[in-house]
């Protein structure tokens, strides 16, 4: 079973790839910020309660995240493998995610990072902003407050995956194609 933590700042090109790795590998996608945008959409509890955290750029309680991420993994035991997009975000997170997969008899294979300069990633977001109709992707401030929280809180959790053995860098620089050759080069290693 294939098992993989896609990891990367907002606008490093995550739901792009992550699109290109799910066909080729036939993982199934657990993406936490797409999750929360349908709990939303449905107008659930969860989806109000993560509404106000994600309206700032700032991040849903660990809680909330790891349940809601159980049960999806729950929900689809059948599965050839996962990949998991914008999630964990804390170590908090990371360390919950272990603990389910160890109940469910699973690991996490690795983790594949993209890496892009900040200025790439305010660039992206913006251009973003004229289709996706998400509200943090609209202005400075909170653009600037998820690059900030990333730095923050999330980035620490590359560093988890590091110290396993499980990291593996990609440049998320270059044309989506080329990329991807990348990631798919370091998933045959994984
Ligand atoms: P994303 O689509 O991954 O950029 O996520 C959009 C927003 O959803 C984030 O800015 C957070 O408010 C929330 N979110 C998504 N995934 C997580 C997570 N793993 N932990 C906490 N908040 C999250």
């Amino acid at each position: 079973m294939l098992n993989i933590v896609l990891f990367g700042p907002p606008g490093a090109g995550k739901g792009t790839q992550s699109e290109k790795i799910i066909a080729k590998y036939r993982l199934t996608h657990i993406s936490t910020g797409d999750l929360f945008r349908n709990h939303l959409g449905e107008g659930t509890a969860l989806g109000l309660e993560a509404k106000k955290y994600m309206n700032e750029g700032k991040l849903v309680p660990d809680a909330l995240v790891i349940d809601m991420v159980e049960v999806k993994i729950r929900e689809t035991r059948d599965a050839y493998g996962f990949i998991f997009d914008g999630f964990p975000r804390t170590v908090e997170q990371a360390k919950a995610l272990d603990k389910v997969m160890r109940k469910f008899n699973y690991e996490i294979s690795g983790m594949v990072a993209l890496e892009v300069p900040e200025k790439e990633l305010k660039k992206r977001i913006k251009l973003r902003a004229l289709t996706s109709g998400r509200v943090d992707d609209q202005d400075d401030e909170k653009i600037n407050t998820r690059i900030r929280v990333y730095e923050e809180e999330t980035l620490p959790v590359a560093k988890y995956y590091q110290q396993q053995g499980k990291y593996q860098g990609v440049s998320g620089i270059g044309s989506i194609d080329n990329i991807f050759k990348e990631i798919a080069r370091v998933i045959d290693l994984i």
